[in-house]
């Protein structure tokens, strides 16, 4: 296997265009997966060397996070933190410190694993995903990348650049939660983010939503939103959004916890991490 690593999007895309190639991050998932065998390219490709993939910026109203900036980054970056906890606490809850060194969000969420921290939040702040490939650039919602488990919408020879993620208005904020067995470095038995905007009098007026490791895929959950929007949070109102988030799990049983378990931490974390957002959004 060749290593190579591309300076620029432009020479990656002719590279990956080859099929033989696979392009890497931090590796912490890809190189586990090349040591048990599989995948086997001919060239793995190290997007770290591409400046546009390893910067963080504020343009204007937008957070732009290359897609192989290491999670670690982003716990330092103070205005992100505020802005958009949520998506922060996700990062930084990625394994240890070491693993935080080198995991990206572009490797967390092409990866695809149904337990992938970041990408419940990254959905319920509706991050966009900057590609690039053989037909040019795309931006498509972070939503629509995973397909599966371990499978993805990008077609051969693409390639996640950037992420998208819009400053939040005023009395607006996000929180991510996750249950695991012990205090870190295990994977999810359940992720929950949400997201919350509230009027002046504490009303919510939106709300978003999102579960990890309780279905092939991140579930969105409607029927919690709806039930959210337009109404003061009271304990039969988070009762409801909990209900909704345990219905609209699809879990499997595994050594983690049974699905029974699974869709009742699903409302329990749901509940916990909208008082966590709202908290945060009274005070933005
Ligand atoms: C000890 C340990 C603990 C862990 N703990 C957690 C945890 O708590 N929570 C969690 O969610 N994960 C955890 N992980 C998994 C892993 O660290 C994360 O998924 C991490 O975010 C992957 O990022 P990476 O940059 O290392 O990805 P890589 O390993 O570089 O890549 C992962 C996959 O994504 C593809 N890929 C990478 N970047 C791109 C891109 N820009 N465009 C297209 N495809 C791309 C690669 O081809 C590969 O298939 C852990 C892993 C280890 C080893």
């Amino acid at each position: 296997m060749k290593y190579i690593a591309p300076a620029s999007v432009e020479e990656a895309v002719s590279i990956l265009a080859g099929g033989a190639a696979q392009a890497y991050a931090g590796a912490t998932d890809f190189l586990p997966q090349l040591q048990m065998g599989r995948p086997k390219p001919e060239q793995a490709v190290d997007l770290k060397r591409i400046d546009r993939l390893v910067d963080l910026r504020l343009e204007g109203d937008t957070w732009v996070i290359g897609a192989a900036v290491p999670a670690v980054r982003l716990t330092e970056e103070e205005q992100l933190a505020a802005e958009l906890p949520g998506l922060v606490e996700s990062a930084a809850l990625i394994g240890s410190d070491q693993i935080q060194s080198r995991a990206s969000l572009g490797g967390n969420l092409c990866n695809a694993s149904p337990a992938a921290d970041s990408v419940p939040a990254m959905v319920v702040d509706e991050g966009r995903a900057v590609i690039a490939g053989p037909g040019g650039m795309r931006t498509v919602p972070v939503a629509s990348v995973v397909t599966g488990p371990g499978q993805t919408s990008l077609a051969e020879g693409e390639f996640v650049v950037e992420f998208e993620f819009d400053r939040p208005p005023a009395r607006t904020s996000d929180a991510y939660l996750r249950f695991i067995p012990r205090t870190e470095m295990d994977i999810a038995v359940v992720g929950a983010g949400v997201r919350l905007s509230l009027d002046d009098s504490g009303r919510c007026t939106a709300a978003a939503v999102a579960l990890g490791a309780v279905a092939p895929t991140v579930v969105r959950v409607p029927d919690a939103e709806e039930a959210l929007a337009g109404r003061a949070l009271t304990e039969e109102v988070l009762a409801k959004a909990a209900a909704a988030s345990e219905a609209a799990c699809n879990p499997i049983d595994d050594k983690r916890g049974t699905k029974e378990y699974r869709r009742r931490v699903a409302g329990v974390l749901t509940v916990r991490a909208l008082k966590l957002a709202a908290a945060r959004a009274a005070d933005r």
